[in-house]
């Protein structure tokens, strides 16, 4: 079973929403968004490879 764990503070969580509730609360943290096709990513890592692969950016 995946389990989230923020790289931040180390707290481990069950579900994607609570760590997102996590980093947006805990540690202020805002969705990376496209901002080519409003999708949204958990890492500016995810958003660059998105960026590099859709939009050959
Ligand atoms: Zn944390
Ligand atoms: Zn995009």
């Amino acid at each position: 079973m995946t389990r989230y764990a923020c790289e931040m503070c180390g707290m481990e969580f069950d579900l994607q929403r609570e760590f997102d509730d996590h980093n947006s609360s805990i540690h202020g943290m805002q969705k990376i968004e496209c901002s080519e096709c409003a999708i949204i990513f958990n890492t500016k890592e995810e958003l660059l490879e998105h960026n590099r692969k859709v939009h050959k950016a």
